[in-house]
């Protein structure tokens, strides 16, 4: 048992008599048996002193074991509570140290439990924890990867579906709605740059003809080769060869003067006489085509309508010469 006792003053100060109480050992024992400490884990009630009075786990020899002379004992004395960790004072080796002074008495609570034991939980807790945000990581970093992949592939499609929507399917030339375009940003760059812009106009030579001599199908081949025979004419980046539509195909060519565009339109038309494709109505027994070109400096106010309406004229000045031939107007104010 423990006896505590207390002195008892009168009013005035003078002496009363003394109170003497006593706490059960088995009292505290069955309390310490309560706690679960785990393995190194460790209870005493200690007096000021440094004396031992109880511990759980109970070891005999240790009951009235005096250590105030051991390490860090005097930390236990130095606050009514408080916590370290480092060399127990108690078990003489480290330990996570809690420390308790019992009200006024001359007591001291401590418990002790070991550094791995109390991290453990901790460390399971952070393990799991972090298992959780790696793998959340991960998620995220394949749902990036993923997502980035169907930002490429929508790009690609939208890429496609906008050069689908500005080619002619049959002769892979740029189509009408993308020539229309392409003409008025050359215009206004040419409005700008002042300088010269030329179109030509090129019309299959007795198409009609053709296909009633060996059928549409072979028409629709005819019509790819002339516009390759175009496409590899052109040399600068801007130029551009559209098909205007049915036999008709048109190409601008943006900073060119009327001797350029001449040149150009008279190598397309002879590197398509050189097919030496069979027709039977031409009159050299070959497909051609009838060139129209025209060129100009756009200005302020004016409409690119008059560049493809001279184009259009020159070319039916071509068929009415003879077709197989290049005509323009050398240079036409747009003013
Ligand atoms: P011209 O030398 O005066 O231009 O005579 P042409 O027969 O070429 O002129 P016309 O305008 O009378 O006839 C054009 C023909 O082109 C009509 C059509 O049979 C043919 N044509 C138009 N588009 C296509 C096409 O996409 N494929 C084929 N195969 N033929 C086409
Ligand atoms: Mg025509
Ligand atoms: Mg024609």
């Amino acid at each position: 048992m423990v006896a505590l006792s207390r002195r008892i003053d009168h009013a005035d100060g003078s002496f009363g008599g003394v109170v003497v109480g006593y706490i059960k050992l088995s009292y505290i024992t069955t309390l310490y048996q309560g706690l679960n400490l785990g393995p190194g884990g460790a209870s005493t009630l200690l007096r000021t002193d440094g004396t031992i009075i109880l511990r759980e786990p109970f070891v005999n020899a240790e009951i009235r074991r005096n250590i105030r002379n051991a390490d860090n004992f005097a930390i236990l004395n130095s606050a009514q509570k408080g916590h370290f960790e480092g060399l127990s004072p108690i078990a003489g080796e480290s330990r996570i140290v809690s420390f308790h002074r019992i009200g006024s008495l001359p007591l001291i609570q401590v418990v002790e439990i070991p550094g791995d034991a109390a991290y453990a939980a901790w460390w399971r807790k952070a393990l799991i924890i972090g298992a959780i945000l790696a793998l959340l990581c991960i998620g995220c970093l394949a749902l990036l990867i993923l997502l980035n992949g169907e930002i490429a592939r929508r790009a690609a499609v939208e890429t496609t579906l906008a050069r689908l929507a500005a080619t002619d399917p049959l002769t892979q030339l740029a189509n009408r709605r993308r020539f229309v375009e392409a003409l008025d940003i050359e215009w206004r760059r040419g409005i700008r740059d002042r300088s010269e812009l030329s179109l030509l106009m090129i019309d299959a030579d007795l198409f009609k003809d053709f296909n009633d001599s060996f059928g549409h199908q072979a028409g629709d081949e005819l019509l790819k080769k002339f516009a390759t025979c175009m496409s590899s004419n052109l040399r600068r980046p801007a130029d551009l060869a559209a098909r205007y539509g049915g036999e008709e195909f048109t190409i601008i060519l943006p900073a060119t003067d009327a001797a350029g565009a001449f040149q150009v339109a008279e190598n397309i038309r002879a590197s398509i006489a050189k097919l030496r494709h069979p027709h039977v109505a031409s009159g050299n027994k070959t497909a051609t085509v009838s060139i129209g070109i025209a060129t100009c400096q756009p200005t302020l106010g004016t409409d690119s309508e008059i560049l493809i309406a001279a184009a259009d004229q020159a070319m039916y000045r071509a068929k009415a010469d003879g077709r197989n031939c290049c005509r323009g107007d050398r240079l036409l104010s747009a003013a």
